[in-house]
């Protein structure tokens, strides 16, 4: 006889879904997910087994075992982790229809020149609704909860509206983060309509998205207007926002960094993203300041940004514990497991054969570890660390169940290595945001892919045609 018990074939059912909608206007609704592995990423919970989890409205209610409730939608959850939804620090998610155009570039010069000086040019508000819906839905189907938009193709008021409405419409917890574009013509309207942008969406301090200003490290790609400094830093200081800031490596931006710390300009809700190729001084500056980092290990990789080396030795040396990103689809895979993977395995690379033949001890990095910057140090990057990450009372129910005993997954034997070496969206059988199912059964929720295919294919042939008549004149 085997030990196994059959799962329940209704652990994610249709039935149980009705029920969860039915009463989903109600902000006691509750939902007791039973007998899972929980992997809650808070240090003190750790992992949990035959655990229970009750979500009540948008928020995580309790975590423990053998709870007895009252009146809630039961899921048994046996056979799977719970775990929390990734969240992604950076990702520009206007360009999802471009995905794979370019898998092979060459550097960033080479992206920089067909992608933002080219087909971000002739954009229209509806390319950027259409591409920033197809990133935020494949973020959920992949199980990630918050993505960062790094929005740097505001060229009107009506492309920022877009971009912020396509959040919206797909249930995601949303970081809209602002910058104007690079090159070509545009309004001018950024910074200054970040304070429209403020108070037409993100009024409230209990909603689902946020808003964040994004800038360059330094001008040597766009010129001054888009570099961060004591200007934008007082527009973004005045709107109580944080800041994101892209195209951090190099000598520039190491002295860039100096400044900004002379100027008081860094601290926690700042992030720097890449910081490859950073010198010691830069690095002492980030860590006395309590800055952030933002990694995207596949970015600087594969497109080689700098050194071409991910800085997670650097960061932690520093004290720093990244959140990690996907950046560009239109050059790189667009899931968490794929950066977890590349920086597990690349850091582990660079400590043993910095050790190989010295008899010195490498001090590498654990699944656990990629798991926690890709959950509970991204919400901390994003300036969410109250509300998302790990799942304890308290915070927003944002949370994904994994199937741990599918083909590719079983038997279960250590569940924060199952996620991050043995899983991939495939497992992830629903996905739960602000306590809102969005993605059920192992389909994204409210989404007609016909026409949804339609709009992607409209849109990326107006912006190849586009771009094509536009250079050629
Ligand atoms: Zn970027």
């Amino acid at each position: 006889m085997s030990t196994y018990d059959t799962p329940v074939a209704g652990t994610t059912s249709t039935a149980v879904l009705e029920q969860i909608r039915r009463r989903s206007p109600d902000r006691r609704r509750r939902i007791l997910f039973t007998g899972a592995t929980i992997v809650t990423m808070d240090p003190a919970l750790g992992v949990l087994d035959d655990a229970d989890l009750l979500v009540e409205g948008d928020t995580i209610a309790a975590v423990g075992h053998g709870m007895d409730v009252a009146e809630a939608i039961v899921v048994d959850a046996r056979h799977t982790i719970l775990c929390p939804g990734f969240v992604d620090t950076h990702r520009h998610a206007w360009q999802a229809q471009l995905r794979r155009i370019m898998p092979d570039v060459d550097d960033l010069t080479g992206y920089v020149a067909a992608t933002l000086a080219g087909y971000a040019t002739v954009y229209r508000p509806q390319d950027m609704y259409v591409g920033t819906r197809l990133a935020a839905l494949t973020a959920i189907d992949s199980g990630i909860t918050c993505m960062l938009d790094f929005s740097h193709n505001s060229r009107s008021r009506e492309h920022s509206d877009a971009a912020i409405q396509a959040l919206l419409d797909t249930g995601i917890r949303g970081v809209h983060a602002s910058m104007g574009p690079h090159f070509g013509d545009w309004d001018r309207q950024w910074p200054g309509d970040l304070t429209r942008l403020k108070k037409q969406y993100f009024s409230s301090s209990d909603q689902l998205l946020t808003l964040r200003l994004a800038a360059l490290a330094t001008n040597e790609i766009a010129g001054p207007a888009l570099a961060y400094g004591t200007d934008l830093a007082r527009i973004a200081n005045d709107l109580g926002i944080g800041v994101s800031i892209d195209a951090v490596f190099g000598a520039s931006s190491s002295q860039a960094v100096l400044d900004w710390q002379r100027d008081g300009l860094l601290g926690p809700d700042v992030t720097l993203i890449h910081s490859t190729g950073l010198t010691g001084h830069a690095w002492q500056a980030i860590g006395d300041t309590g800055t952030t980092v933002s990694l995207a290990p596949t970015s600087e990789a594969q497109i080689g940004l700098e050194t071409a080396v991910p800085a997670i030795e650097e960061a932690l040396a520093a004290g720093i514990r990244p959140g990690l990103s996907i950046d560009v689809e239109v050059a790189l895979a667009s899931d968490m497991f794929t950066q977890m993977r590349a920086l597990h395995a690349i850091q582990r690379m660079r400590a043993v054969n910095a050790a190989y033949n010295t008899g010195r001890q490498p001090s590498r990095i654990s699944t656990y570890d990629v798991l926690d910057f890709a959950t509970l140090q991204g919400a901390r990057t994003n300036g969410l660390h109250n509300v998302t990450g790990s799942l304890v009372a308290g915070k927003k129910a944002d949370l994904l169940v994994i199937q741990a005993e599918d083909l590719n997954t079983m038997p279960l034997n250590d569940p924060v290595g199952t996620i991050v070496l043995g899983s991939d969206p495939r497992n992830i059988t629903a996905v739960l945001i602000d306590g809102q199912p969005r993605k059920w059964n192992s389909h994204v929720l409210d989404v007609d892919l016909p026409t949804l295919r339609g709009h992607v294919h409209d849109s990326r042939d107006h912006v190849l045609k586009s771009t094509i008549s536009s250079t050629s004149k």
